[in-house]
């Protein structure tokens, strides 16, 4: 049953983060906005571009959380600082440490609502798996996130907040000569990101920064459902890879599995990812597919698979993930067998397919085991909200 509307556009307008004492959370804010406030607070015009950049360094470079530690910024601007903003980041409510190394936290913004990063090592890197929105509108029957009620979309703060607080978890910013434990991201975890096209934007836009976090756009990939109108844009003016929920190769067993289906078609999706803006064969589009039991895993549906993507001349590889169980659905995953006949048969007609290893299922990471209890807060409200509309007490 559809809970909660289904739009093109953001359902919540983030909050600016402001805390009761006034102060202005400088983390998160884009290097533009950054030097705005440092005007207003009285920083002169001719330092303004030095000390965006130096406070830029502390903050996204080397991952501090007090003014103080600034070093080459004078004590007067320090307290100036200290006086106007905050450098706060959201706490880790809960972190859990899967036997397979994967971490996954449970992380809760100023307003209470939590969301779920993951952190996965491997040997060759490390992939942070964040975020977009708390819950999702889509309700993909096969995704745990899908089944929230409540749904706001994080700020870029909120967004660039996950990664903060995964190195500081991880102990990254302590020694840079190290390396780095995150050299990945995927904006795989809960929401849709498109939906909330801007702040993911800005967001990334933070992380690849030259003089802060310096992720390259090639270690990052984003995933949608295919909210086709955004996805161009998403290659225009992000310029990250692109992962695509394909799921199924005929529209009636997509539409039954993923409703957005009915907004934006597969082939609309496919055409979508054909227009893609730098795909070509050493980008190539990732097709995520869901391994459902008896729901889209025959040989014709791995045929039908390669013909699809030939047809539409796609620079294309398939990652098929085996469905990850929670409580309460009513899909299987297909059999090991099968999942192998799939990948062969798609490689058999020439594109890679490899099988996605299943990471920290013990503790409810794996791909759309994501939910928070989120929900719980939103039940509250809605029996507060009842109650003061009837009368009644809550
Ligand atoms: N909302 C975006 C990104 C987050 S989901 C999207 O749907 O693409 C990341 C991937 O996990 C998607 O391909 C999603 O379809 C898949 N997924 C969701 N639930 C799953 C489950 N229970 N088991 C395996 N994969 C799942
Ligand atoms: Fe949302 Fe993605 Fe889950 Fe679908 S699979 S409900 S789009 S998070």
């Amino acid at each position: 049953m559809q809970t909660h509307p289904t739009g093109d556009e953001p359902i919540v307008q983030p909050r600016v983060d402001i805390d009761p004492h006034s102060k202005l959370n400088i983390l998160g804010l884009d290097r533009e906005t950054l030097k705005a406030a440092l005007a207003d607070i009285g920083v002169p015009d001719k330092a303004l571009n030095m000390r965006t950049k130096q406070i830029w360094g502390w903050l996204y470079h080397r991952g501090v959380s007090d003014f103080a530690a600034m070093h080459n910024i004078s004590k007067d601007i320090k307290a100036l600082l200290a006086e106007h903003f905050l450098i706060k980041r959201p706490e880790i409510s809960e972190a859990q440490y899967s036997e397979d190394g994967t971490r996954k936290y449970l992380i809760k913004f100023a307003d209470g609502n939590e969301a779920e990063a993951v952190y996965i090592p491997d040997e060759d890197r490390g992939t942070l798996c964040i975020s977009s929105q708390v819950g999702c509108t889509l309700n993909c029957k096969f995704c745990h996130t899908g089944t929230m009620r409540l749904v706001r979309n994080l700020t870029a703060a909120e967004i660039v907040a996950q990664l903060l607080v995964a190195r500081d978890d991880l102990g990254e910013w302590d020694d840079p000569t190290l390396g780095r434990r995150i050299t990945n991201i995927v904006m795989m975890g809960m929401g849709e990101p498109l939906y909330n096209f801007d702040n993911v934007k800005k967001a990334l836009e933070i992380m690849m920064d030259p003089e802060g976090i310096q992720m390259s756009r090639r270690r990052i990939t984003l995933s949608t459902s295919g909210v086709v109108p955004h996805m161009e844009r998403c290659g225009k003016e992000i310029g990250v890879n692109l992962a695509v929920s394909l799921h199924a190769v005929r529209d009636d067993v997509r539409s039954d599995i993923m409703p957005i289906n009915k907004k934006y078609g597969l082939h609309e999706v496919l055409r979508a990812c054909a227009n893609y803006p730098g795909a070509h064969n050493a980008r190539r589009i990732t097709f995520e597919y869901v391994m459902l039991k008896g729901i889209n895993d025959s040989d014709d549906d791995a045929r039908e698979l390669v013909r699809l993507l030939k047809q539409y001349d796609l620079p294309a590889k398939v990652n098929l993930i085996p469905f990850n169980p929670w409580p309460g659905v009513n899909y299987e995953c297909s059999s090991w067998k099968q999942i192998k006949r799939f990948s062969d048969i798609v490689y058999g007609g020439g594109i890679s397919a490899p099988i996605r290893t299943p990471r920290g299922r013990d503790i409810m990471a794996a791909c759309g085991q994501l939910k928070s209890a989120s929900e719980k807060v939103s039940k509250a409200d809605a029996r507060r909200a009842l109650a003061a509309s009837t009368g009644l007490v809550a």
